[in-house]
């Protein structure tokens, strides 16, 4: 498979409890490197921009209240398969349904507050990723 990068956010519920450290150990030891990060606050017209494709969805509103809700950590993640490798860390968006191990079992309180989010193709990857970072701040 070949080098991917893909976008990784670590959400309010997550930095709120302090869990940035231990997500980011758990996205190192399953081979991802972190190649680009920062904490940010978002808007709400940021947060409603980067989830537009889900603006029709009846958890659209609250969603974006959450995001807003505490500091996010925007990150971009390098490596084999990186898009997938990231989905299968995290885990199943329901942490009730997410696999034994993953970040969502052992930390998310709910599904929304799931604690992370990933790109879920390369295509969206690399319009999230232009979303947060310009070519500068990413270093592989
Ligand atoms: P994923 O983050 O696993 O790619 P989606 O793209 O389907 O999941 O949804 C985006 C985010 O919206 C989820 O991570 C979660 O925070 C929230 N969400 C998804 N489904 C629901 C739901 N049924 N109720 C509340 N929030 C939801
Ligand atoms: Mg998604």
């Amino acid at each position: 498979m070949a080098i991917e990068r893909t976008l990784s956010i670590i959400k309010p519920d997550a930095t709120r409890r302090n869990l940035t450290g231990r997500i980011n150990a758990a996205l190192e030891a399953a081979g991802l490197c972190i190649i680009a990060q920062k904490r940010l606050q978002l808007t709400r017209g940021q947060a409603e921009a980067f989830y537009a494709v889900h603006r029709e969805r009846g958890f659209f509103h609250d969603l974006v209240n959450f995001m807003i809700s505490g500091p996010v950590v925007v990150q971009v993640l390098e490596g084999e398969g990186a898009v997938a490798r990231n989905r299968e860390v995290m885990g199943a968006t329901d942490p009730a349904k997410a696999a034994e191990g993953t970040i969502r079992k052992l930390f998310a309180e709910s599904i929304e507050a799931n604690s992370v989010h990933g790109s879920d193709s390369a295509e969206n990857a690399a319009t999230e990723i232009g979303f947060f970072f310009a070519a500068i701040e990413i270093v592989g």
